[in-house]
């Protein structure tokens, strides 16, 4: 519901805002190469995604 913003007290605006924080990214290292990759995402330096090499290689 809508709130005229003077309404909320400092203390509510922060509380509600606690939870707002960002996370940091997931990261795993490649099984082909140690490299640091996302999960469930190709490889961004071999190009390996599970145990296969997907696309070619930049670099
Ligand atoms: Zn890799």
């Amino acid at each position: 519901m809508a709130v005229p913003k003077r309404k909320v007290s400092q203390s509510r605006r922060d509380m509600r805002r606690a939870h707002d924080a960002l996370k940091n990214n997931a990261y795993q290292e490649c099984a082909n190469c140690g490299e640091l990759k996302r999960p469930h995402h190709v490889c961004g330096s071999c190009g390996h995604y599970g145990d296969r090499e997907v696309v070619e290689a930049s670099a």
